[in-house]
């Protein structure tokens, strides 16, 4: 399976820096021939698309709406995301869920909106410190499992990626251990197998999102249980954003 590396901008750049960084990366990935996603906020993503054009890059929303048209201030359709060249998707970011409340329900119909317009929606999940340091972690995946991928099914030519980010692990610097990684995406996909039709096995990626660097990238990618990474400050450097994907890409 070809791994994936995402880069998260969230919203520490600006429109200026947000082409300067685009423009990097073109520059850094010119012989790159892996998959590696950019990731900036909704006002750049037009600026950035045509940036990486000419590039091996691709393309991705932090966000979208639900429906595809209507009464919905301030929200932004999948077909939008499309039409400014957006090929994946972020959805259910623990940020989104905590400083928007955004549920499981949300998250469900996102992902259906997402494949019903053609995007890879990365649907992201994860546990609190709390829940990690009381045993619940395996409990709350699978619930937030359960309910965001409620009635989905994939066809053959859609895909469909989960970033496990546990929360404690998102900008901390205090990634998970290698040996933890791969025993709680043994389990999710374990879990993922069960409950998705048989598309979803080819079509499905686990990714890991939580303080991933060019350091601990190598690690990480050697894995068979994660098919890629999310990446949020690491990626705000071009060189080392390269280098994680590098690392993906053997
Ligand atoms: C993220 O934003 O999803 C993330 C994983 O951030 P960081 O790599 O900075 O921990």
């Amino acid at each position: 399976m070809k791994k994936i590396t995402v880069g998260n901008w969230k919203m520490n750049l600006n429109l200026t820096d947000s082409l300067v960084l685009a423009k990097n990366y073109v520059k850094e990935f010119k012989d790159f021939t892996g998959t590696a996603v950019a990731c900036p906020t909704f006002l750049a993503l037009d600026g950035v698309a045509k940036v990486l054009a000419a590039s091996p890059l691709k393309l991705g929303a932090q966000n979208m709406f639900w429906q595809p048209i209507g009464a919905y201030t301030g929200e932004v359709s999948p077909a939008d995301l499309r039409d400014c060249g957006c090929a994946y998707v972020i959805i259910g970011h623990s940020e989104r869920r905590q400083w928007l409340g955004e549920t499981d329900q949300m998250v469900n119909q996102k992902a259906k909106a997402a494949l019903a317009a053609g995007l890879t929606p990365i649907i992201c999940i994860g546990e609190t410190l709390q829940q990690n340091e009381q045993d619940e972690r395996e409990n709350v995946l699978i619930n937030q499992l359960r309910q965001a991928l409620n009635g989905l099914s994939l066809n053959n030519n859609q895909q469909l990626m989960i970033a496990y980010e546990p929360i404690w692990a998102i900008g901390t610097g205090q990634a998970i251990t290698t040996k933890d990684a791969d025993e709680i995406h043994g389990f999710i996909k374990a879990y993922l197998r069960k409950i998705m039709n048989s598309a979803a096995e080819i079509n499905l990626h686990l990714l890991y999102g939580g303080s991933v660097t060019a350091n601990n990238a190598p690690e990480l990618a050697r894995l068979s249980s994660v098919d890629g990474v999310l990446v949020g400050g690491a990626s705000l450097n071009a060189t080392e954003f390269l280098r994680i994907a590098q690392a993906f890409n053997k």
